[in-house]
């Protein structure tokens, strides 16, 4: 085993802890393997030790890394980054998921962009949980009804929430505010959106993520290591 596939095995077993921990059935954590920074030669390697979803923020450079890849059929893309208006076509065209929805004209656009032998682009809505100036995602207040305009697009399916976490609050807030993604959740079924996915927890807060009732968490640094954006 390489050292990234070391990596892998562990945050696999660290989910199955968190798992049983919170008396979760095991395997009912999806792990996105978050690859941004990373060339495609080490996707490859956690590919190859199972892996089949990964998370990429940076449209640019997740195109590219979809042509290095175009051999392994099986990946599941997962847009984890903002997509700008004029990023909309690529991410129509070669993603599974975007986790960032936080405008319905972006969710216009990529419905109206997306192929139509291809299936419906996963989408959750992102969520600013923390109120965090620096943070994107719509105010708690306003999701149920952006995932209700944004469920009445033919090419979209709506799947759920999502949320970056503060990275500075405490295990108490921390856990304030995974509640309310979960809370939110709830308020999504009642307005009859009938989703089922919270995107949350990320390496440093997964165990308390799931919990709190993730069914997706976010991973990069505990599998790739350390990124530098230089
Ligand atoms: C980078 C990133 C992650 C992964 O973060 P790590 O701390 O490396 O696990 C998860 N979610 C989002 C939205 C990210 O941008």
């Amino acid at each position: 085993m390489t050292m990234l596939q070391q990596n892998y095995q562990s945050v696999l077993a660290q989910i199955a802890t968190a798992e049983k921990d919170a008396k979760r059935h095991d395997k009912s954590v999806r792990l996105i393997a978050v690859s941004k920074t990373f060339p495609a030669s080490d996707i490859r390697e956690v590919y190859a030790a199972g892996q089949r979803d990964f998370g990429e923020n940076y449209i640019q450079e997740w195109y590219a890394k979809t042509e290095e890849l175009a051999d392994l059929p099986d990946l599941v893309w997962h847009i984890i980054g903002q997509v700008q208006s004029n990023k909309t076509r690529f991410v129509a065209e070669r993603a599974h998921w975007v986790h960032t929805i936080d405008k319905l004209k972006t969710a216009e656009r990529l419905s109206a962009q997306r192929p139509q032998h291809m299936p419906p682009l996963q989408v959750c809505i992102e969520v600013n949980v923390s109120g965090e100036a620096s943070k994107h995602g719509v105010p708690p207040q306003e999701a149920v009804a952006l995932a209700a305009a944004v469920s009445k697009l033919a090419n979209l399916k709506v799947r759920g929430l999502m949320c970056v976490a503060e990275a500075a609050a405490g295990e108490d807030e921390l856990k304030r505010q995974f509640l309310l993604m979960r809370d939110l959740l709830g308020r999504l079924h009642a307005a009859g959106v009938g989703a089922d996915v919270l995107s949350m927890g990320m390496s440093a807060d997964m165990p308390l993520a799931v919990a709190c009732g993730a069914t997706h968490v976010r991973i990069g640094s505990a599998i790739f290591g350390k990124r530098n954006y230089a």
